[in-house]
């Protein structure tokens, strides 16, 4: 998905490369053509902005204009710098707990249910736990179906109650069976809306509120770039999430999405989807995004 901001990085160091003796228009040139590219990757102004100043402070301060090799060492400092932006390490998911509790969030479409479904085959198979899925959307009967044919497909069992209307209730009877069950994590799924609205945000806060979940999640599609990053805020800020599960990402996002979020809701992006297989799943390295960036 970085493959066009990787091209265009990869042409803004040519002016440090080529050279022995740099000025630091060189260096100001390289930096423009780095902010540039960071906004054709759809990265909001002010975030490629502060990145490019933190970028040329380190460059002085580590005397780029007279080192060996200067183009070199502006790839290291852009690629520290990309790492630090996507949040510096990788931030597991807490799965600890009798059982442990995943409330999962966002918008209809973006592909919380089709997640719900990669964890538990996940947690099943690498980390040999046992999961219980819930189906909490009770407005969409195709949601709970869908659910239902995933657990199926992975062999991990499917909370529902097409009677009841009361999500809150339904999570509680779920954990409640999770316990009688021996069973350790309970991934609950809920209604997304194709846009924020106050019921939602209001339902899902009370599901928040009665079930106490190790976990929040909040999950987006990538592709819809800069939306992504709102709505992120938004979610933030009613349901304050753990997490953030980055989707689509196999498809051609421009990355702006996986580059901004951390920075704008300070919240870490632990895994990513990469298809609608159950075993798209990985989790989330800024260390390793950042070498795929640079190439
Ligand atoms: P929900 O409404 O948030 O539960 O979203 P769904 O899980 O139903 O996903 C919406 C669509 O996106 C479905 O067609 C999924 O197969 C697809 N989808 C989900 N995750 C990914 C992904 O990582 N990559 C791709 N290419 N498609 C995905």
């Amino acid at each position: 998905m970085f493959e066009n901001l990787s091209e265009k990085l990869e042409r803004s160091f040519k002016i440090l490369k080529g050279q022995g003796k740099i000025t630091e228009l060189n260096v100001a040139e390289t930096l423009k053509e780095v902010r540039r590219s960071l906004l054709d990757a759809d990265v909001n102004y002010k975030i490629a902005k502060d990145f490019t100043n933190r970028v040329k402070d380190k460059a002085l301060g580590m005397n780029v204009l007279t080192a060996v090799k200067p183009g070199q060492l502006m790839v290291k400092i852009v690629h520290d710098e990309l790492a630090e932006l996507m949040g510096g390490k990788n931030v597991d998911i807490d799965v600890k707990g009798n059982p442990a509790i995943v409330l999962m969030s966002g918008l209809q479409g973006s592909g919380k249910t089709t997640f719900s479904g990669k964890l538990a085959n996940m947690l099943k198979t690498k980390r040999g736990k046992k999961p219980l899925l819930v189906a909490c959307d009770v407005y969409r009967p195709a949601a709970i179906e869908q659910l239902r044919v995933l657990g199926e497909q992975i062999g991990v069992p499917v909370y529902t109650d097409e009677n009841s209307k009361d999500p809150v209730g339904i999570a509680q009877a779920a954990i409640r069976q999770a316990k009688a069950e021996g069973k350790d994590v309970v991934i609950v799924d809920t209604a997304g809306r194709l846009a924020i609205d106050e019921q939602m945000m209001t339902e899902i806060t009370a599901i928040k509120k009665a079930i106490e979940p190790n976990e929040t999640l909040f999950v987006v599609d990538a592709m819809t770039g800069q939306d992504a990053v709102n709505t992120a805020k938004e979610f933030n800020e009613r349901l304050d999430f753990d997490g953030v599960i980055l989707t689509k990402l196999d498809g051609d996002t421009r990355g702006g999405a996986a580059l901004s979020i951390r920075t704008v809701v300070n919240k870490p992006i632990k895994f990513v989807g990469t298809g609608e297989k159950m075993e798209a799943i990985d989790a989330f390295h800024p260390e390793r995004m950042a070498d795929r960036i640079l190439g």
